[in-house]
């Protein structure tokens, strides 16, 4: 399963330490409790979320009067579910009926062009019409990249030449989507940093467009985070967060880090459900999150 393959390198360290730790130790003791915080927070599981897993499993220890640390295996696995769990589901929404539009936006190279890819072919395999907007018009090589996918995907991409207006660029791109019956508009944005305000401020003008042109559009934005930058990663989504009505994250390269705990930091710290995590660079290396199979990745 693609979620046991991808995570490879946070079960190899995390979780084989996390084995470790529970079969070398005799007695859920102070010590123990120590080691297995240092690893939760070395899986960058996130600090304050560390401290109140450990009160959990403190509290059950007491509770179930569990005594040999194998026993608290089950019960780590469980809390950590119910951490990963969101009040929120994770699909994505679409317009009941005609056109859906989705907008990601992300700095530069937390793998968004690549993530739009990978969502064009889940929903052409899906038997669903879907076109590409190249709304990154500031980095000359992001129009090509997309028009790559494009052509590996089947989908057409809508564009206009580097240096252009992004919202002219979506305006263009909703009409074409109407004209061809599209179910699905997938829209790349610009990730630089060096000018947040002008950034903000493109991304809103963005927004608006697509508004205006369908007035429950976007019907999803997202956010793509890079899970290998860890806690750069949750200050990105703050910074995005309040301006750009984010309703949803793609984690990638999951399969890069050995610190998936990431993910439970994310859902903990950040009030925006993970919708999607990339485990790999090929097509359909896309999962929707679900909190019991990626445990159940880890542990089971
Ligand atoms: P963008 O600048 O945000 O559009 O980022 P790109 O889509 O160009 O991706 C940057 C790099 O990350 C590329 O080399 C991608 O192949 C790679 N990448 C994207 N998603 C994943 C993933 O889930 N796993 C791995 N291993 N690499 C990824």
């Amino acid at each position: 399963n693609k979620f046991k393959e991808g995570l490879t390198k946070t079960r190899n360290v995390f979780v084989d330490r996390v084995d470790d730790l529970f079969s070398r130790r005799k007695k859920i003791d102070e010590e123990f409790y120590e080691e297995l915080e240092e690893i939760l927070i070395g899986a960058d599981v996130g600090v304050s979320t560390v401290m109140e897993l450990i009160e959990q499993l403190r509290s059950e220890v007491r509770k179930r009067k569990i005594e040999d640390p194998n026993d608290l295996q089950p019960v780590l696995s469980e809390k950590l579910t119910e951490l990963l769990k969101g009040s929120e589901d994770s699909s994505i929404k679409l317009a009941p009926g005609g056109l859906s539009i989705i907008l990601f936006v992300g700095v530069n190279g937390v793998g968004k062009t690549t993530t739009i890819g990978k969502m064009a072919h889940m929903y052409k395999s899906q038997g669903k019409k879907v076109i590409l907007a190249a709304g990154d018009t500031f980095r000359a090589g992001a129009i090509e990249q997309l028009e790559t996918w494009g052509q590996r995907v089947g989908v057409d991409v809508i564009k206009q030449q580097a240096g252009s207006d992004p919202a002219a660029v979506m305006f263009d791109a909703v009409q074409a989507a109407k004209n061809r019956g599209a179910d699905i508009l997938l829209c790349d944005t610009a990730g630089r940093l060096q000018n947040k305000v002008n950034l903000m401020e493109e991304l809103n003008k963005i927004y608006r467009v697509i508004r205006r042109e369908v007035p429950d559009a976007p019907h999803e934005v997202l956010l793509v985070l890079d899970a290998t930058t860890g806690q750069n990663a949750l200050q990105q989504a703050k910074m995005f967060g309040d301006k750009t009505g984010l309703t949803g994250l793609v984690l990638t390269k999951l399969d890069g880090t050995a610190k998936g705990g990431i993910v439970v930091a994310i859902r903990q710290e950040l009030n925006i459900p993970v919708k999607f995590v990339g485990l790999g660079e090929k097509m359909d290396d896309l999962q929707p999150f679900d909190s019991e199979q990626f445990v159940h990745a880890l542990f089971g």
